[in-house]
């Protein structure tokens, strides 16, 4: 790249597939001039320097933040409070504050109460993944041509949230910009009531009686897996998407269990219309994902784009 990095230094607070992905991305594409990582344990920290993609891995969070530019939390939610805290005291003044959370209101509420007033806080939450975790998983073409939503707060400063856009743009993401409670509605739907069933439906299927565990196996092409991808997601960042996007959730949970009531009446009845009926709309859904190019129209869902010009660590 010749032109002049967008950031000068970029601390990665965590490196697991989001923060590895970011410092993958961010290397081969020279989003920063120097990429610092830390990660809570010592081990993840050692594969962090073996693996040799950041500039420097540090001990500390305090350390990390030192004279960055953009800092950027990719830890799970339920931990980004205390880091905020800890981290404060060590914020560049005019630095971005940012973090890849899956829930934005709970993180604004978390960590806002602690950043001083020289550096601008701008969570984001790119809406891309796998069910793998830990330092080696990431890779710098996750975010390709999936979206990025920045939820600044109220009166943040336009120019630091056009920066932090135009660095998830570098990533090859899309970027949208809207209210954290917006976030925490449109993912709750999309995102975590699926995570949701995913991981109720593999327990049914591993707690039955009268189909043994083989067969479960043996056959779960049929549909159940793909819901074992999804379920096999990390549990940490389960239990803290749970716990602190819990009102959202619980609407999306409740008109998902009316229409579940819907169908199990259809079928109770013999109302092959009404399944007819709602199976073409589902489907209609499906074609549009495919169209707007957010999945291939080929089986299996989960792959790594392919159509990315960095390649893969
Ligand atoms: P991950 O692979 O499990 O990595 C998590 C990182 O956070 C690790 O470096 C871990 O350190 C560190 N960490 C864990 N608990 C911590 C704590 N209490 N204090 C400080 N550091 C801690 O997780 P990830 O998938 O990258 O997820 C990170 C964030 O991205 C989460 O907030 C998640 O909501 C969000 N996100 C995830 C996905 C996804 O599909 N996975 C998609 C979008 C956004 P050690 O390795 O040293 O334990």
């Amino acid at each position: 790249m010749s032109s002049a990095p967008l950031f000068r230094k970029l601390a990665l607070i965590g490196f697991g597939l989001i923060g590895g992905s970011i410092a993958r991305g961010a290397k081969a594409l020279g989003l920063a001039g120097e990429i610092v990582a830390t990660a809570r344990s010592p081990q993840t920290r050692a594969r962090v320097q073996e693996l040799g993609i950041v500039d420097r891995v540090v001990e500390t969070n305090a350390e990390a933040v030192d004279g960055a530019d953009l800092v950027i939390l990719c830890i799970p939610v339920g931990a980004c409070g205390p880091v905020a805290q800890e981290i404060a005291p060590h914020l560049a003044p005019g630095a971005i504050v940012s973090d890849v959370g899956s829930v934005k209101g709970a993180v604004l509420k978390a960590m806002a109460p602690y950043l001083p007033e020289s550096v601008h806080f701008v969570p984001a939450h790119p809406v891309a993944g796998t069910e793998n975790s830990g330092p080696d998983s990431g890779f710098a073409e996750l975010f390709v041509n999936r979206w990025c939503i920045l939820t600044p707060p109220e009166g943040a400063n336009a120019d630091a949230v056009d920066k932090l856009g135009a660095f998830w743009r570098g990533l090859g993401a899309n970027v949208e910009v809207m209210t954290a409670d917006h976030h925490d509605l449109v993912l709750a739907v999309t995102s975590h009531l699926p995570h949701l069933i995913a991981y109720t439906i593999v327990s049914t299927a591993e707690e039955l009686e009268g189909v043994t565990q083989s067969e479960v196996l043996k056959f779960s092409a049929g549909g159940f897996r793909d819901f074992t991808r999804i379920a096999a997601s990390d549990p940490t960042m389960w239990r803290d998407v749970f716990l602190t996007n819990k009102d959202a959730v619980l609407e999306m949970l409740g008109e998902f269990q009316e229409d579940l009531s819907k169908l199990t009446r259809a079928i109770r009845r013999g109302d092959g219309d009404a399944l007819f009926e709602h199976f073409t709309r589902t489907r209609a859904i499906r074609r549009g994902i495919v169209q707007i190019g957010q999945d291939e129209a080929a089986a299996d869902f989960g792959r790594r784009p392919k159509q990315l010009g960095a390649k893969a660590e």
